[in-house]
């Protein structure tokens, strides 16, 4: 079986300024050794204001932690105030983008057709995007999570070949597990993630389901973690609360 490198990104949502988010990731490498951070893929995901500190930090100490945004635009440059393009973040030395975060999907009513383009966006301007799914607990109460989360993959998916989907990154997160402090059991997070990937060998063949890389996200902290990990389709997690916490998220990924 191909080794998917395990990866832990932490979503830090709309928390620090600038100046707040460098200290953030002064303090997590401080916390990291190289060896950990070539064996467990480490990322950080702060918003976009903080982009620039993050970037000036990460490079000027050669830190081995990548960085990514939690957004973007489908669309290319042109008039749409108030928002960010894929090519301004790759620019800035993105290698990830989070698209269809469930706080995005209630709050700004992101539907799937706009998750595909995104999607296509980020893959469009070189960019990894960590596609975000996951059920409500009304649909977890009427056990229809399976069928749910792989219809949003396949409909976010849409048009795109075997290769690209093997590059992206997918994170099964249960809305009802997001900041909650209930986290899915092991088997909850591998009854998806195996799901997923059955699904994506199904639509783009095996070779494509082995390499792509699919977290578990809700809720994972230092305690859990490793638990999530040991299932064989969890490859990493998306994390956010603690991944504000520098000792806490460090902890996370020196999880083996
Ligand atoms: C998230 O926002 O992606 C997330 C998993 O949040 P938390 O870890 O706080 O539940």
């Amino acid at each position: 079986a191909p080794v998917r490198r395990p990866l832990m990104a932490g979503n830090w949502k709309m928390n620090l300024n600038h100046f707040e988010a460098n200290k953030l990731i002064q303090d997590l490498a401080f916390r990291l050794n190289v060896q950990q951070l070539t064996e467990v893929e480490t990322v950080v995901l702060p918003p976009f204001t903080s982009l620039r500190s993050v970037q000036t930090a990460i490079e000027g100490d050669k830190l081995l932690i990548g960085y990514g945004a939690q957004d973007l635009s489908p669309y290319p440059p042109g008039a749409y105030t108030g928002d960010i393009s894929g090519p301004m973040l790759s620019k800035l030395g993105c290698q990830y983008v989070v698209v269809g975060h469930s706080e995005r999907r209630a709050y700004h009513h992101e539907d799937d057709s706009l998750v595909n383009a995104k999607v296509v966006a980020a893959l469009g301007s070189e960019m990894t995007p960590i596609l975000c799914i996951g059920e409500g607990l009304d649909v977890r109460e009427e056990s229809r999570h399976v069928v749910h989360c792989c219809d949003q993959l396949d409909a976010a998916l849409q048009g795109l070949t075997p290769e690209q989907v093997a590059q992206i990154v997918v994170a099964y997160e249960p809305v009802w597990a997001i900041g909650t402090g209930k986290t899915a059991t092991p088997e909850n997070a591998q009854e998806v993630c195996g799901a997923v990937r059955e699904r994506v060998a199904k639509t783009f063949g095996n070779s494509t389901a082995e390499q792509v890389r699919i977290l578990y996200g809700g809720s994972v902290k230092s305690s859990n973690v490793a638990a999530i990990m040991a299932q064989p389709d969890v490859d990493g997690a998306l994390v956010g609360g603690a991944s504000l916490d520098a000792e806490e998220f460090a902890k996370i990924c020196r999880f083996p």
